[in-house]
């Protein structure tokens, strides 16, 4: 048997997600072996990650938001960055499987996984390609300045529009979007459709875009929801999530200070904020989209990690991976400072400072004056980010 096959095989990707995400239990069915969980590789606050692993090992995985899939090497490359060998070499480790024995497996395995990586590359790339020619059908049939997106924003959001001098032009407004939720095989079906934000993926060209469904009755209420209450997940289309780690633009004025946060409504509240406090105040401001591209992939320090005191799951670290090929958002060219947008979290409030830590260590290196995090309400122990407290009103206070 192949290396990479044993592993597959003896190793929980259930085990494994759980390092990062909590289960939603009211869609998950453990009987079966059935789980669903934000997804840990685009950001999400919804559950649309799912993982099948009836027997307790031998597991794959599958995002209706981002589309990634496979198996517990996929994920491992996914989430840390890695290649399919360190991935693999990490996991066999970790599960006590001898990699060494076999001098003919070694070779078998060698030549095995370069093809897959070539394939794998290859596959990603058309994924995007045609991802990519879908997203800009979607940006050309929505509008600019639209009056509908402004109601989400400024009534279901809290955002200030004035304050910004009116919508950014990266973002727009679709009347009447699909929303498609797939399994992987089959075809897709509808699940919901009515009026999205667009949002425009790309600093120059558009290489995706990001969707957000708006309560199609009322845009004062927010996000569209499914009949039992949820909300319609957001979903990226193109080349994006935490391995690309492209940005929304939100503006982008020269300026040498980058100011920059995970989602579109949480960055769009802190600058309009900051504006009407401020009318003179300038910086280019990105949504990175993803914790995993705002964080980057962790250091391979090999040094034990300790557990969360309220989750029990590993910690992440606060160190950034700073040789690694895919680090996520990085800042533009001419940027000498940046500021981070940080999210809190009661979950565990370690792990959402550990995170921010990571970010700022990441661009600490990248920019010349230093990056600084700006933390809600300067504590982590509480669950509002800087979209909810604009829309309490205690950002304008
Ligand atoms: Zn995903």
């Amino acid at each position: 048997m192949a290396l990479s096959d044993e592993v597959k095989a003896r190793v929980s990707l259930r085990a494994i997600v759980e390092q990062t995400v909590t289960w939603d239990m009211r869609k998950s069915n453990i009987r079966r072996g059935d789980y669903w969980a934000p997804c840990p590789l685009h950001g999400e606050k919804t559950a649309s990650f799912h993982v099948t692993e009836p027997t307790g090992h031998g597991g794959q995985f599958f995002c209706f938001g981002c589309n990634a899939k496979g198996s517990v090497i996929d994920f491992l490359m996914a989430r840390d960055g890695l290649s399919f060998t360190a991935a693999l070499r990490d996991l066999a480790d970790q599960e006590g499987i001898d990699r060494t024995a076999d001098p003919a497996r070694i070779a078998r395995f060698k030549a095995k996984s370069e093809e897959r990586q070539r394939q794998a590359e290859i596959q990603s790339r058309d994924l995007a390609e045609r991802g990519i020619s879908r997203a800009l059908r979607i940006w050309r049939a929505s509008f600019a300045n639209h009056p509908g997106l402004a109601a989400y924003l400024e009534r279901g959001r809290g955002i200030r529009i004035s304050a910004l001098g009116g919508l950014p032009p990266t973002l727009r407004y679709h009347p009447d979007l699909p929303c498609y939720e797939g399994n992987g095989s089959g075809r897709p079906r509808i699940t919901h459709r009515g009026p999205a934000m667009v949002g425009f993926i790309g600093r120059q060209r558009l290489v995706g875009v990001h969707l957000t469904w708006i309560d199609p009755k009322d845009p004062a209420r927010g996000r569209a929801r499914f009949d039992d209450g949820s909300k319609v997940p957001k979903k990226l289309k193109g080349r994006t999530g935490a391995i690309w780690g492209q940005p929304v633009v939100l503006s982008k004025p020269y300026c040498p200070l980058v100011m920059v946060g995970e989602g579109i409504e949480t960055t769009l509240a802190v600058l309009a904020a900051t504006r009407l406090r401020n009318p003179g105040f300038k910086a280019r401001v990105e949504a990175a989209l993803s914790l995993g591209a705002l964080c980057g992939p962790e250091a391979r320090t090999g040094a034990r990690r300790g557990k969360s005191p309220r989750t029990g799951r590993p910690l992440p670290s606060p160190l950034p991976d700073l040789e690694s090929p895919r680090p996520g958002w990085l800042p533009p060219d001419g940027i000498t400072r940046a500021t981070i947008l940080a999210d809190p979290g009661t979950k565990c409030p370690d792990t959402a400072r550990l995170h921010a830590a990571r970010a700022e260590a990441k661009l600490a290196h990248h920019c010349a004056e230093g990056a600084r995090l700006a933390i809600p309400r300067g504590h982590w122990d509480h669950d509002d980010d800087f979209a909810d407290l604009t829309k309490n009103g205690e950002l304008y206070v």
